[in-house]
């Protein structure tokens, strides 16, 4: 682990103009050329950028990809890997898929005429049944949002490629720290940067990275074409919450197993999603994929099982702050029904298992012990509040 960070810390490179150990943001639009066309390597500020070029390096490396590139967002990069697609062609895509990517996929590149079928894929055999000659890209989404479900990439990757399909995985839960789905067997990675990544909910970023020159060659077009690039602003900012992506993560994981653990102990709970626990579907999956690290999403449901309760709940933390978003050192609590998942009807919501009260918290880096007494005196509000009767 720690030769990672080593490396990780020392793939930051140091200007070689100034000896600067930060990275300069070069805040240009365009460079001065010697002679039309002849140039340090460097254009127009939409096609390159060195603090860019920077960040795309550091996150390549991170995920062991060929090269990386960088968006204004994490629904900007998914655009980008979908903009390779043409009209016909098909998408076989994880049931419980991101929202954003869900609203963008139905909503946008449908219009297109690309088709996409949405499959458990939990089961790596359900793929099988949905993957043809049209099949382009398998997308998936390890652990998912909001209940942290555990899909096979090994196993799925070798399914897809022998139908001559990519494999996509959005890593964005897991992070680089915990998953390297490249290893494992997918072409494309992405992330938004806005969560593990940047790691302090101060900005928003994408990033795509892939694994051949082939593939490069394809998304660095796109993002010069379509131009929804990250800022030298916020690639500067990315690249220094990442130095520590390591550190977070790792901690962030181990405290999320503890608020899980101590979860399943508590009467007021319903179900636990987290696939650190025994009792997770896939947890041995998990173990093995994930580096012995479960991510900083715990969810769970409250016996309870009301938008009331859920609500009382969420607005009785106070370390857990209420916000839309994960990843980021200052905690955070959400509740899917009426946040991040109100657009999904209410039936569909419930078959995916986002029951009225499910609950989602994104660890951050505080102690443990503090987040667990903010959860304990949560609850002891409610039940002062209002007492609830709980029939089992
Ligand atoms: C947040 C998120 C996105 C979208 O990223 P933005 O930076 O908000 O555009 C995509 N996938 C997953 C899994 C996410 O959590």
């Amino acid at each position: 682990m720690s030769q990672k960070t080593t490396n990780l810390i020392h793939s930051v490179p140091v200007d070689e103009l100034t000896g600067s150990i930060s990275v300069p943001i070069y805040q240009t639009a365009t460079y001065v050329q010697e002679a039309p066309g002849v140039n340090k390597g460097f254009d127009y500020g939409r096609s390159n950028n060195p603090t860019r070029l920077a960040l795309e390096n550091i996150v390549a490396k991170l995920e062991d990809g060929y090269a990386a590139y960088a968006f204004a967002t994490g629904l900007a990069a998914i655009d980008a890997v979908l903009k390779t697609l043409k009209t016909g062609d098909e998408i076989v895509a994880v049931d419980d898929i991101y929202g954003g990517a869900y609203r963008l996929f139905t909503h946008i590149y449908e219009k297109f005429g690309i088709t996409i079928h949405y499959v458990d894929t939990t089961d790596a055999e359900n793929i099988k049944r949905y993957i043809n000659e049209k099949t382009k890209l398998v997308w998936l989404e390890t652990p998912t949002n909001p209940t942290l479900k555990i899909s096979d990439i090994k196993a799925i990757a070798k399914t897809a490629h022998a139908a001559n399909a990519l494999v996509v995985v959005d890593n964005t839960f897991a992070s680089p720290v915990a998953q390297q789905p490249l290893k494992l067997g997918a072409d494309i990675v992405i992330h938004s940067g806005t969560k593990y990544l940047g790691g302090h909910s101060d900005l928003v970023a994408g990033l795509v990275v892939v694994s051949t020159p082939e593939l490069a060659e394809q998304i660095k077009f796109i993002q010069n074409a379509s131009g929804g690039i990250l800022g030298p602003q916020d690639c500067w900012l990315t690249i220094r919450g990442i130095e520590t992506v390591t550190l977070r993560v790792e901690r962030q994981c181990k405290t999320a197993l503890r608020v899980a653990e101590f979860l399943q102990a508590c009467d007021e709970v319903g179900q636990v999603y987290y696939p650190g626990l025994a009792s997770h579907k896939n947890h041995e999956l998990a173990q093995q994929q994930q580096n012995g690290l479960f991510g900083g999403v715990v969810s769970f449901t409250l016996k309870d099982d009301t938008e009331e309760a859920a609500n009382a709940f969420v607005t009785s933390t106070q370390y857990f702050k209420l916000a839309e978003s994960l990843g980021g050192v200052k905690s955070l609590v959400c509740h899917p029904a009426q946040m991040t998942h109100k657009s999904i009807p209410h039936e569909k919501r419930l078959r995916s298992g986002i029951a009225d009260s499910l609950i989602r918290l994104s660890c951050g880096i505080e102690e443990a012990e503090d987040l667990i007494a903010d959860i304990k005196q949560a609850f002891e509000k409610i039940k002062k509040l209002e007492p609830v009767e709980v029939f089992n």
